[in-house]
């Protein structure tokens, strides 16, 4: 990331985001400190990007899809941000991100993610910063890969407790794939940013880029990623076992839901 461009990155995403409205106090936030709700509807004080905003947003959106039916979805789980630009430029199918996508992604990721209530750390302090590709392994049956060392042991060491009804379900994130999910999910949520941030991290913020992942029971399907998990054999052995290792867990302080599907590896 060269300074110019960071500055500039700034600025219009300064300006841009601005238009969020005035900055209030989350009533949310108490209710986050307890972590007893289920963070993932609407909240008082949560913050929308505006009507210029969304329509970036859909486009933008739209773009990064086409760059990831065209690399496939395990290339697209290690894309960095300059990287995904040039597959944009190279193929017709999906064409280079408008300047306008462009900044808008920008002032995304420079944005302070407080002001919409996450309070994570940063992972990756720049937007062309990269997973270390050539420490992933593909780890096999589950088209995720996770970081050689730490990570893979620790995958290992916990199917090695509980059995092959454990699964892998996200594991390493480049930069493009966690923008690309957290604006699903803020598409999927009106633009609700504060919403999406309580279920996914801001770009930036990830610790999938870096090491964590995500684990389920076999056969549960999209439940791993909701409360239905933490009543699973699966998390029930992990407990048992001392294997589990949570991010996210009840009552955060970061302004992130519940996840006990979230495995800490750094
Ligand atoms: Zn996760």
């Amino acid at each position: 990331m060269n300074d110019r461009r960071a500055f500039l990155a700034r600025a219009t995403g300064a300006a841009a985001l601005a238009l969020l409205g005035p900055r209030r106090a989350f009533a949310a936030r108490a209710k986050r400190a307890s972590g007893g709700d289920d963070l993932d509807r609407p909240l008082a004080g949560d913050r929308y990007v505006d009507a210029r905003q969304r329509r970036l947003l859909v486009d933008t959106l739209s773009r990064m899809r086409r760059v990831q039916a065209t690399v496939g979805y395990g290339n697209f789980a290690l894309l960095g941000f300059d990287q995904m630009r040039k597959v944009a430029r190279q193929y017709h199918a999906v064409e280079a991100f408008t300047r306008a996508e462009a900044e808008f992604i920008e002032g995304l990721f420079y944005f302070d993610a407080r002001e919409y209530g996450f309070y994570g750390e940063k992972v990756l302090g720049g937007l062309t910063d990269q997973v270390e590709v050539r420490h992933a392994v593909v780890v096999r049956g589950t088209g995720q890969r996770l970081l050689r060392g730490m990570a893979i042991e620790r995958y290992q060491e916990m199917r090695r407790a509980v059995g092959p009804a454990l699964v892998l379900t996200s594991g390493m994130r480049s930069m493009s794939k966690q923008i690309y999910l957290f604006l699903a999910k803020a598409a999927r949520v009106d633009g609700n940013l504060s919403r999406a941030s309580r279920s996914l991290a801001p770009p930036g913020y990830s610790f999938h880029a870096v090491g964590d992942f995500d684990v389920g029971q076999q056969g549960l399907g999209a439940a791993n990623f909701t409360a239905a998990f933490a009543r699973s054999e699966v998390f029930k052995r992990l407990v048992a076992t001392d294997n589990l290792r949570m991010r996210y867990p009840r009552g955060n302080y970061l302004g992130v839901r519940y996840e006990p599907w979230h495995i800490r590896v750094v």
